[in-house]
């Protein structure tokens, strides 16, 4: 048995350095995907669980501040730094480690040849690469993802069942028809005239007007808690939205989802038991199909407005997707972006979560010498990438030379393989592995 030990580790030893290799990340411009030096925090009031990036020394008295419940926590000095992520690469970058867009890539700065970077990549060799409205264009059209990729990178705007109260939620109309329970909502068998109207169950985002704990209704922001603890300079509406949860239903009727997507209002509509679908823009018909009937038992819905794009997935399966004309401009007006509908069904959902997704753009004046770009033509084998955390990221998108030569790549994360939080037990500090951030890094 010590001798496959020692076999294995000699093994390990052999193959770092020619096929697999380990890094530590030292700054936190891909979180949350990983992280760098960081502080836990978990939300007193709430519950939920996030980390504050920790390079910066925060001013004394300053507090961490909830991004689901917005109310306050810990002061941030207070808590133990943590590590940044640690992860195993495959190194090379031809056959699987060849980079494609959307995935995570590792190489050698090329400010400062010594530093290994993880970024994502956007955009591949010879391309040209314009952001608009937080999506990505390469030679003019928009690039959109699929539904891992979107799962991937998509980011914890609120999550229900950490939300006691659920004053994020409106019913329409009040009186009957959804109401709280459990962790999440269900709406009881319509009766008489309950029947035949839609009964709506609408999110309806928050953002806090200062450091008082009040709040007003506006749009998701590309704001992250990761960040409270830096200086950010922009943030913008996010009209890219995901709606997640396990939803049952029962009866015959009509499931329903809208959606607001920059100026237009998508409106589906699932006939059951028969599955038939139709879709509406703004009221106009924008397009039917017929469904494998969906499970009355509680499955994982999935609907989103990424990228210019309707995709509707049950238990990870992409059943429907249409695509949308992109935002062309932020409507200003989507405050309350998503709804789920019951027209004569008896519904139950739980794990009921609001995501959003990256919102890329080209930073003001982060660096001199790239000016105010537009647009980036790649070289013949250079990629352009970014980090998952936009706006504090230092990338192509503000690099004097944006694309990141071949020669560089250095390898693809594989697996984060530690990821570690500090607890104190009888007055001695002891890092914990956190399990269940341990995985494929995508
Ligand atoms: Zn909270």
């Amino acid at each position: 048995m010590a001798e496959a030990g020692v076999l294995l580790l000699s093994g390990l030893c052999l193959l770092r350095g020619f096929v697999l290799d380990w890094y530590q990340l030292s700054s936190g411009s891909m979180a949350p995907t990983l992280l760098g030096p960081h502080r836990h925090v978990a939300c007193p009031h709430c519950g939920w669980n996030y980390a504050c990036d920790a390079l910066d020394t925060p001013p004394p008295g300053k507090r961490a501040l909830c991004a689901n419940c917005w109310t306050w926590g810990p002061e941030l000095a207070s808590l133990p730094i943590v590590g940044g992520d640690r992860i195993l690469l495959l190194r090379g970058a031809w056959g699987p480690c060849a980079p494609r867009r959307w995935s995570v890539v590792a190489f050698r700065s090329p400010q400062r040849a010594s530093r290994v970077q993880v970024k994502r990549v956007l955009g591949l060799p010879g391309e040209r690469i314009e952001l608009h409205h937080g999506d990505v264009y390469a030679n003019g059209r928009i690039q959109r993802k699929s539904l891992t990729q979107q799962r991937a990178m998509a980011q914890l705007v609120h999550d229900a069942a950490h939300d006691p109260t659920r004053w994020r939620y409106r019913v329409q109309p009040q009186g009957h028809g959804w109401r709280s329970q459990g962790e999440g909502f269900a709406c009881p068998p319509p009766q008489g005239q309950a029947a035949t109207e839609i009964q709506w169950l609408t999110y309806c985002h928050q953002q806090p007007l200062g450091p008082h704990g009040s709040h007003r209704e506006a749009p998701p922001l590309d704001r992250h808690a990761y960040n409270q603890n830096r200086t950010v300079w922009q943030s913008f509406p996010v009209e890219d939205l995901l709606l997640s949860c396990r939803l049952a239903w029962q009866g015959e009727g009509d499931l329903c989802f809208r959606m607001q997507h920059g100026s237009q209002q998508v409106l589906l509509t699932i006939a059951l038991p028969a599955g038939e679908l139709t879709m509406t823009i703004d009221g106009m018909p924008a397009g039917r199909t017929r469904l494998a009937p969906p499970k009355q038992e509680a499955q994982l819905w999935e609907l989103s407005t990424f990228d210019g794009q309707v995709l509707l997935a049950v238990d990870g399966i992409t059943l429907f997707s249409r695509e949308l004309k992109p935002v062309a401009a932020a409507s200003g007006d989507a405050s309350r972006p998503l709804a789920i509908g019951s027209r004569g069904l008896s519904l139950a959902v739980r794990e009921l979560r609001v995501w959003r997704d990256l919102y890329y753009y080209w930073p003001v004046a982060a660096n001199r010498h790239a000016g105010d770009r537009r647009a980036v033509t790649l070289g013949p084998e250079e990629y352009f990438v970014a980090g998952d955390n936009v706006p504090i990221s230092d990338d192509s998108r503000s690099w004097a030379r944006a694309g990141v030569p071949q020669q560089l790549l250095v390898g693809r994360p594989l697996l984060l393989y530690w990821r570690s939080r500090t607890v104190h037990i009888l007055g001695w500090q002891i890092s914990i592995p956190q399990l269940s951030s341990i995985g494929y890094i995508r």
